[in-house]
């Protein structure tokens, strides 16, 4: 690594690459995050019935998600927006997991209820409102779960793998970084990509990194193509939001793909995954350099 992101990531050094730590692998289930495999998650923004649920999560599975995602407490911008299904929406994605066999990550906003999404969760998601908590991290950090942390819309790089040690120093390496996009002064789209960071986390961090499209877009049609770039950039897994009829979505409907949108977004990656390093950790770049001469 570069000794001038050594120096200036020396504040977080349970989070960079060292000799003793070059690539951390989440195990879920039966695979892991961060390794050979590159992992979609998707699903729904918010859990909101049974069936919107279970269409969703035999869909995505059948195209190669191995996790699905979907919000039963949801930090919402407005107070008047929909705030998610609670414990109900926890046993909503419990059933689908009985169902399917896909491993389910939803997040968790409030220490208060860690014990609780933990029992339900295969993966805590930490979302991008909650990143500076650092008594949520404490307490996520000590459920044992894998942690998903998702980088704060105003997070620099070093914010964000601040907030990565602190899982860490409680006891928890099972952290997976996600950029979903930050605030500029582009407005256009709901956040700003910003994939050059998803290229330094995999250059300076052993933990995995996986893009969130969907929030960094902000609109379906951009969706795919901020994926493509994702796997281009190194990234080890997606995040993505997929419902059954997203202009009738209680959440994030105009981010959401359908399904037949989120069957041509994963026909369209295929070409950028064969050119993914089969080699744990190494640029993605350098092998699509040397494919394409
Ligand atoms: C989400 O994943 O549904 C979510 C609320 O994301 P973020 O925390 O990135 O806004
Ligand atoms: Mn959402």
């Amino acid at each position: 690594m570069r000794e001038s992101w050594q120096e200036r990531f020396a504040g977080t050094p349970a989070v960079l690459k060292s000799a003793q730590r070059s690539q951390t692998v989440v195990p879920v289930l039966d695979f892991g995050i961060g390794g050979d495999d590159f992992v979609t998650m998707a699903g729904p923004c918010s859990v909101e019935s049974d069936f919107q649920l279970m269409v969703t999560a035999l869909h995505v599975r059948r195209r190669g998600a191995r996790v699905l995602r979907g919000g039963a407490f949801k930090p919402r911008s407005s107070p008047y927006s929909f705030q998610g299904l609670g414990i109900e929406g926890l046993k909503l994605l419990a059933a689908a997991r009985r169902e399917t066999g896909l491993a389910i990550v939803t997040e968790v906003m409030s220490e208060r209820d860690v014990p609780l999404v933990a029992e339900y969760a295969d993966i805590l998601q930490i979302g991008s409102r909650s990143m500076e908590n650092y008594s949520l991290l404490e307490a996520a950090a000590r459920s044992g779960r894998p942690v998903l942390l998702k980088r704060g819309m105003v997070a620099t790089v070093a914010d964000f793998l601040q907030a990565a040690q602190v899982v860490l120093e409680n006891g928890n390496s099972q952290v997976i970084l996600c950029e979903r996009g930050i605030r500029t002064f582009e407005t256009s789209m709901r956040n700003t990509f910003d994939v050059a960071t998803i290229a330094l986390l995999k250059q300076i961090s052993h933990l995995p990194v996986i893009a969130d499209p969907s929030h960094a877009a902000g609109h379906r049609e951009l969706v795919p193509a901020l994926a493509r770039v994702a796997v281009a950039a190194g990234a080890d897994g997606l995040l993505v939001e997929v419902h059954p009829n997203p202009d009738k979505a209680w959440s994030d409907g105009e981010q959401s793909l359908d399904f037949a949108e989120f069957d041509e977004m994963m026909a369209s990656l295929d070409p950028y995954l064969k050119l993914r390093s089969p080699g744990v950790g190494e640029p993605a770049g350098a092998r699509m350099a040397e494919a394409w001469g």
